[in-house]
């Protein structure tokens, strides 16, 4: 499984010369193509290029022939390039198979999201499956209910105090970070992300990354890849920071998640071999599940065990100057409520299929996620901006987290196996 990714022979001279015909274009040709119709496409919907550091002409040629760019000619243009490369002569000794089936997969998205823009209503699970590349199960909300109950009793107070989710939120809110102190908590938060992940992958020198706090934003956080191992990355603050937050974003936002993600594609695909594709993440594609997969798996690789709570106890909460006696308990209430995970995926497939309005889809975040008012409402916001792009984040963990540990007897194995993923240009089918 993970040999056919691995290279046979490859390097960037083979790669090209062994593509010229004078009626093919080489692979080369195909991937500017790609970069240019993906640029097209984003031209038309904000947000589809999560990160772009390619050749600066592809992107102004896109902006200039916008204006005159439709939708269905869009379309055609993904069509043709696919079919060029579904008939395209590739070199088995080479990378080409892996370069082809990559450029296949983020064109096979493309199509979908342009069938979205022209209007069309895609059921959820089907968008998901058709964007993601992983089919989300939906489970019953109702059998949700025991754990309800099991968390019922790990939560201080009782009934009578008001209903479970304002408890459990008045609970969790003895431990928000006061606004003045979110800055210093970030950055040693992150500071300490990147002291667990360089020994384990070694990163280019100039390697950096910004960090700003930010408001009025659809998301949690954002990494915004610039390129030259650079990440600007901000966190929304509209809803008040709890202390385990930090370590979350720093190790999803930065080290070990997209920050070294994203740096290691620059490195290892695009400067090492001239994948000249690889230098666009369209933000729909089977290769979301892997980033934010990754991201997400990522604080788990550098803190295992109980070193999240034992960390934010002993370093974090004196610098925001919170009372963490109690934060044994808090980590209990945070791993029952992961039980209520998979209730996510079905309220926002009733929402976005138009089976729930907003209000009793907020009740049932409520409900069945323990939001706050408004967490939910944040939520609501996120998946009118990203729709089906939430199945990325827990499903994308559990399919990266499996594949990490699978036959992983040591911490170094772990880290070998999250490498890789990576470091190449892996699919979820590839994980499973
Ligand atoms: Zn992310």
């Amino acid at each position: 499984m993970m040999r056919k990714l691995l290279p046979a022979a490859s390097t960037l001279a083979l790669a090209s010369c062994a593509t010229t015909t004078p009626q093919v274009p080489t692979l080369d040709a195909l991937a500017r193509e790609y970069l240019a119709v993906q640029l097209a496409i984003g031209e038309k919907d904000p947000g589809y290029v999560d990160a772009y550091y390619g050749p600066e002409d592809l992107a102004e040629q896109a902006r200039a022939q916008d204006a005159g760019m439709t939708l269905p000619m869009l379309q055609a243009r993904v069509i043709a390039l696919d079919a060029t490369l579904a008939s395209y002569p590739v070199d088995a000794a080479t990378q080409e198979p892996n370069r082809v089936r990559y450029l296949r997969a983020m064109l096979g998205s493309a199509k979908v999201r342009l069938r979205m823009l022209r209007g069309e209503t895609i059921p959820f699970a089907d968008e998901a499956e058709g964007l993601f590349g992983v089919r989300p199960e939906m489970i019953d909300l109702a059998t949700l209910d025991p754990v309800l109950e099991r968390i019922e009793e790990l939560v201080p107070g009782d009934p009578g105090d008001g209903p479970l989710h304002e408890r459990i939120n008045a609970f969790r809110d003895r431990f928000l970070v006061p606004e003045d102190r979110l800055d210093a908590v970030f950055d040693r938060a992150v500071a300490e992300c990147r002291a667990r992940t360089v020994p384990h992958i070694p990163l280019p020198a100039s390697e950096s990354f910004d960090l700003s706090l930010v408001t009025d934003k659809p998301w949690g956080g954002f990494n915004y890849y610039q390129g030259d191992y650079h990440s600007v990355i901000e966190i929304n603050t509209d809803v008040p920071i709890r202390l385990d937050r930090a370590l979350d974003v720093g190790c999803h936002e930065a080290y070990p998640g997209h920050h070294v993600y994203s740096t290691l594609i620059e490195r290892d695909r695009v400067n090492t071999r001239g994948e000249i594709e690889f230098t666009l993440l369209p933000l729909y594609s089977p290769r979301a599940i892997v980033s934010e997969g990754s991201a997400e798996y990522g604080v788990k690789l550098a803190f295992p065990g109980d070193e999240t709570m034992i960390f934010e106890r002993d370093v974090l909460a004196p610098i925001a100057g919170i009372d963490a006696s109690a934060i044994g308990d808090y980590y209990a209430l945070r791993e029952a409520t992961k039980e209520l995970g998979p209730a996510y995926y079905t309220i926002a497939a009733a929402y976005l299929d138009g089976e729930a309005s907003r209000e009793e889809t907020i009740d049932k975040l409520i409900r069945y996620q323990l939001r706050s008012r408004a967490s939910a409402e944040n939520s609501l916001e996120f998946l009118d901006t990203y729709r089906s792009y939430v199945i990325n984040y827990d499903l994308g963990a559990q399919i990266v987290g499996d594949f990490v540990e699978r036959d992983a007897a040591s911490e170094a194995e772990r880290w070998d196996n999250f490498i890789f993923i990576l470091s190449n240009p892996v699919l979820p089918e590839d994980l499973q």
